[in-house]
């Protein structure tokens, strides 16, 4: 298994930021923003599901924690997001280990101007209906 997101101490070590037990901090390489950080489980594992209690735990304690970093000295925003999208093969933007973006965001910064202005587009009234076929399957 050749994964770019585990052995990170080693591999990517002038990019990490902090070492954790569990997970590790690093900066973003390509990144959408200065200060787009990565949260990274040092185990290898697709979902967060699959995650122990205490290597979650560590996960979001210390991307909440980062978080609050990026709001007190690098931005007046900041966005927490874990994708998960399997129907997407592995590239150069996307990594097979799961992991937690932190991006600092900022008044109709580039990526609103860019891509998120057109979210606008896309929001639609909640029709009863759905909810009453989600709620079935959600529940
Ligand atoms: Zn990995």
């Amino acid at each position: 298994m050749n994964c770019r997101f585990c052995d990170l101490e080693k591999k990517e070590k002038q990019r990490v930021l902090e070492v954790r037990e569990t997970c590790t901090v690093i900066f973003s390489n390509p990144r959408l923003m200065p200060g787009h950080l990565l949260i990274i489980p040092k185990r290898h594992v697709l979902n967060l599901s699959e995650l122990t209690v205490e290597e979650k735990q560590e996960l979001f304690d210390t991307a909440i924690e980062y978080q609050e970093k990026i709001l007190k000295s690098v931005a007046s925003g900041c966005d927490l997001k874990q994708h998960n999208r399997p129907f997407i093969q592995e590239n150069d933007l996307k990594v097979d280990h799961v992991h937690i973006h932190l991006q600092p965001r900022e008044y109709e910064d580039e990526l609103y101007l860019k891509s998120h202005i057109h979210d606008r587009e896309i929001f639609k009234p909640l029709p009863q209906e759905e909810v009453m076929t989600l709620i079935e399957l959600l529940r």
